[in-house]
Formats: C-alpha cells, structure tokens, sequence
C-alpha cells in the first residue's frame, strides 16, 4: 500500500520551563512512498525519525498535516485500526510468555468477524514463524533466545495481522555486527517475500543504503532528498546529504571558483564551466582521485593500505577539513606511490562543489 505525507508535521513544546523553544521534530514532509517497497528513513540521531514513524502508525498526533495509506486518509484514526505492524529496537517481547505466545498476543485482541480460534491463530503464528526461520523455537521463552532470534520474533509478531504497512524502529541497533549483517539480509528477503510496503530507519548510512529500494535523508526534521541510494550517493542535493553518505566519507576541501576554473589553494584542479567566480566547498569521492604524476592536487602522502582489488591511499591536505583523505585507486593504476607527496588529478563525475553559504550543490 501506498503511504502519503501531506505537509505533516510534529511539534513538541519546550521540555524546559524556562526557554519558549520548541522542538520541530517532524517539519512539513510532503511525499509519496510507493507501494511494495522498502523505505530507509536515515539520517542521524535526534533528526526526527521515530517521531515521523510514531506519526505514521498512530501512537503520537501531528500537530498538522495529513497521512493517507492508498486513497485513505488515516490522520485521525486510532493505531490499532491502521493496520500497521511495528518493530522496535529492544524487540519488547513478553519475556514470561512463550515465542508462540509472543506472535499470536496481537491476534487474542481481534473482535467480531476478525476473531480467530486458537487453532487459526497458531497455524497463522506458524506461518509468519517459518518466514522469518524461527519455526524451531516455539515453545522457547524469550531469555532463551539471542538477539537475533528475539528481533525475528519481534517481526514475526508484527507481521502476523498481515499489516499493509511495516515500520521498523531501528531494529538491527542492539545486535552484534556479524547479526546485524546476517538480519538485515532477512529483512531484505521478508520485504521481498511479503511484498509489504517496509519503512526501515536507521542512523547508518551504509545499513539503509544496502537494503533500501529507495531512502529519504532527513536532518533537524526536514527530508533532505529522497532517491534510490545509489542516485542520492551520485548526485547528493547539498554538503549535509554528501557527507552523510558513503564509507570512507567524502573528502572535503575549502575551495573557489576563478574565470570556470576550481582552484584549491593555488592549484587549478577542474575546469567548472559555467559556473561564476565564488567560494565554494569541494566534496571528491574516496573513488574520484587518479594517481597521476604530474597531476594537480599534490597531497602529503601518509601511507598506502593494500587491499587486494584496491589500494587506499592516506594522505593529507591543509585545505581538507577531513582528518585524513582516502583515495581508492584500483591496483592495476598503481604507479609508485612513495615518497612525501601524491599527485592526482580528479574525475569531474566525483567532484561536487556546494555553495559556502547555503551549502547548496553547484551544478557544472
Ligand atoms: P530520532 O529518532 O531521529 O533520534 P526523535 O524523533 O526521537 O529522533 O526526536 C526528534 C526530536 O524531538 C529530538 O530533538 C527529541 O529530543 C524531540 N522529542 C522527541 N520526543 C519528544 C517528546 N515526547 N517531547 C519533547 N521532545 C521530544
Ligand atoms: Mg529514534
């Protein structure tokens, strides 16, 4: 199902007596989140995101705007009428009550037509448990299960009302990395087994940019850009959205535009043609630097870190407010590095430039 945002915002009153600032946590979202999809909701911690979520499935009243699930709007209906199934970041399983009795707790509270017999709820239970691969564990409580397994019960138990939509609360945060790889994977098949239209948020870039069919950035409440992650990393809107994106991070140098030319410090390092005489932020890919030995951004060269298929090249620029510049360079262009400078030249497709002020991207 389809899921509309119209204007919708959420704003929460000073926690503090004294100061009048209110906290804008969600600001004016207008989009459309297509049907069948999974959303990655990113961006970092206190922008917004579980209040947008709290928003959508009904535990919390936007102070305004409208939310529609398909052609139905659904901004005043109560959260258990929304359909909706929700998965939290500490799983809140009933630790007394079993994995079995864990998925079917939402089902005991069905009344009229939607009311089940025991019998229908445990084969609906079984169901959702093979999903998720957890059929095994039934009769188990949830201390005798690890993290992993409690967060497939969690989703179990959201998905077993079949909701139109699925909200996922950072669900992968309190497992270790090896889980939270393996988990994500699942989530990934679930959605495209369910075909539930999924709206996954995180803080980690590279966890929504590897599952997401599609993610919304957002910061201090307000959606930066929206896109398939693999457009947003190429073609990021503004300095915020590019350096939010992508490991090892954007490179970023202080720089300026002369007669179409991109200067850093005295060095011409691109041609920006049409582009006016300006201040400007440099952002270059870890993968937009070539080794070249006449090139001209000179670089005081760190170390190499080999990869095998890559080589990382370390290195430092006065003018890079980075700690340290990566440079990805395919092994087979790997000229001599050593010595105490780097030279490279740059590929324009890797190079965005941003407006000082604004932070706005500069298109050329
Ligand atoms: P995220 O999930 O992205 O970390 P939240 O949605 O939890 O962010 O919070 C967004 C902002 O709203 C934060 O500044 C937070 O302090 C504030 N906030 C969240 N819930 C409340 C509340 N119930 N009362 C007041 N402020 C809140
Ligand atoms: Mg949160």
């Amino acid at each position: 199902m389809k899921v509309v945002l119209e204007n919708l915002t959420k704003i929460f009153p000073s926690r503090n007596k004294k100061s009048k600032e209110e906290v804008i946590a969600v600001n004016d979202f207008t989009i459309e989140i297509p049907d069948g999809k999974l959303i990655g909701l990113l961006g970092p911690s206190g922008c917004g995101k579980s209040t947008a979520l709290n928003l959508l499935c009904g535990l919390q009243k936007p102070t305004r705007g409208k939310i529609f699930f398909g052609e139905d709007e659904v901004t005043k209906l109560p959260a258990e009428n929304r359909g909706v199934g929700m998965v939290f970041q500490n799983y809140a399983l009933y630790p007394h009550l079993t994995v079995l009795q864990n998925i079917i707790f939402p089902l005991q509270n069905l009344k009229g037509e939607e009311k089940m017999t025991k019998e229908v709820m445990c084969e609906k239970a079984m169901e959702v448990a093979k999903l998720v691969q957890i059929d095994e564990l039934m009769e188990r409580k949830p201390s005798e299960l690890s993290g992993g397994q409690q967060q497939r019960v969690a989703i179990a138990r959201a998905l077993v009302k079949m909701p139109k939509i699925l909200l996922m609360d950072e669900p992968l945060s309190n497992l270790d990395a090896r889980l939270r790889l393996q988990t994500r994977e699942e989530i990934r098949r679930i959605q495209r087994e369910t075909k539930i239209t999924t709206i996954f948020v995180t803080h980690d870039q590279e966890e929504a940019m590897s599952i997401s069919d599609m993610i919304i950035v957002m910061k201090d409440g307000v959606i930066h850009q929206t896109g398939k992650p693999q457009e947003v990393y190429d073609d990021p809107k503004n300095l915020f959205v590019a350096k939010f994106l992508g490991t090892p991070p954007i490179n970023v140098f202080q720089g300026s535009v002369k007669a179409e030319k991109l200067y850093i410090g005295e060095e011409a390092v691109l041609d920006v043609k049409g582009v006016s005489d300006r201040e400007v932020y440099i952002g270059i890919r870890p993968e937009g630097f070539v080794l070249a030995e006449n090139g001209p951004l000179v670089c005081k060269l760190d170390e190499v870190e080999v990869m095998g298929r890559d080589i990382t090249v370390v290195s430092k620029h006065a003018l890079c407010e980075n700690v340290e510049i990566r440079s990805i360079i395919s092994a087979e262009n790997m000229a001599e590095v050593s010595g105490e400078d780097v030279h490279f030249t740059l590929k324009p497709k890797k190079v965005h430039i941003f407006d000082k002020v604004t932070e706005e991207r500069i298109y050329f």
